[in-house]
């Protein structure tokens, strides 16, 4: 058997990319299609061939998956903000958030370096582990740095509309188009089918979803005692302050607060959190009708 990974699927037929780099169009075997589990792209697995078709025979376990886009073994996601349009710090710290809650590395692409006015977003984030890389796909400043962060793994990008998604994606791979291709899947399927999704093999290597993800937190799933770990520039004070079971909202002697007060942690940042966890509280609430 020779082992791959799904980097496209459409109705029922996979494109399976070797290990030796070469692609072949797969079905999967009959007992896996009566499995409740289908092939997800992303999905590493092993195929026999069966002349010009493979057929995959076993799908190896996942490390993650998310629904939308439908897409497995996700190693990181690049976070996509510029200054224009205005940057959504809340939404943006979101897809931070689910990169921790997936425990996947999470780079921030602050593009349309062109623009000179990024200072705001890069004070914002200074004090993040997150690795900050500088991009301009209109003048291609930075996109080897971008490359060779996304070079050997699985990425997913996200970010507000608008940011240069598509376009990052189109100055690292000038043989494809995207807008292209968005019009012609709104054409070929209805507006409730599962959108597909491929991966791009980038030039200098890696995988890089064509299609944004991310874009939804689930806050039931977060509970109020945990979102503390999810905002990583936290973690040196968790477990300094007066009450064991501190929140960092309104308690007393407070070692986050003092690290905001201090300029350890930045100050949005923490409103932020504040924010998401008013709104966790609330929804915790409601579920034990407290
Ligand atoms: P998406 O919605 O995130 O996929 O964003 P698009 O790639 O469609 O880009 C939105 C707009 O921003 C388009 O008009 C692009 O030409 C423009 N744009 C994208 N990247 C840059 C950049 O690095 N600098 C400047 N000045 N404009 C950019
Ligand atoms: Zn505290």
């Amino acid at each position: 058997m020779e082992k791959g990974k799904i980097i496209h699927s459409v109705a029922g037929t996979y494109i399976v990319l070797l290990d030796n780099g070469t692609r072949i169009n797969c079905r999967p075997r009959g007992r896996l299609r009566l499995m409740e589990e289908s092939p997800l792209t992303g999905d590493n697995v092993y195929i026999t061939r069966n002349q010009d078709e493979g057929i995959i025979e076993e799908i190896l376990p996942r490390k993650n998956s998310i629904i939308r886009p439908p897409i497995a073994n996700i190693d990181q996601v690049a976070a996509v903000i510029a200054p224009k349009p205005a940057p959504n710090f809340a939404l943006f710290d979101r897809i931070l958030i689910t990169g921790e809650q997936l425990q996947i590395d999470v780079i921030i692409v602050i593009n349309k370096y062109d623009l000179e006015k990024e200072d705001e977003i890069i004070k914002y984030y200074q004090e993040t582990p997150y690795k900050i890389i500088k991009t301009s796909a209109k003048t291609g400043f930075g996109l080897p740095s971008l490359s060779k962060e996304l070079k050997d793994k699985e990425t997913v990008h996200s970010g507000q509309s608008g940011v240069g998604k598509s376009s990052i994606i189109n100055a690292l791979l000038p043989n494809i188009n995207l807008v292209t291709q968005e019009i012609s899947e709104k054409r070929g399927f209805g507006r409730h089918t599962t959108k597909t999704v491929s991966l791009l093999e980038l030039p200098k290597g890696g995988l890089l979803a064509d299609t944004p993800g991310f874009n939804r937190l689930d806050l039931s799933e977060i509970r109020s005692e945990d979102l503390q770990w999810l905002y990583p520039e936290m973690d040196p004070f968790i477990g300094l302050c007066k009450f064991r079971n501190c929140l960092h909202s309104k308690e007393p002697d407070c070692a986050v607060k003092k690290a905001v007060d201090s300029g350890k942690i930045n100050e949005n940042r923490y409103e932020s959190y504040i924010n998401i966890l008013e709104e966790i509280i609330e929804h915790e609430k409601r579920l034990y009708q407290w």
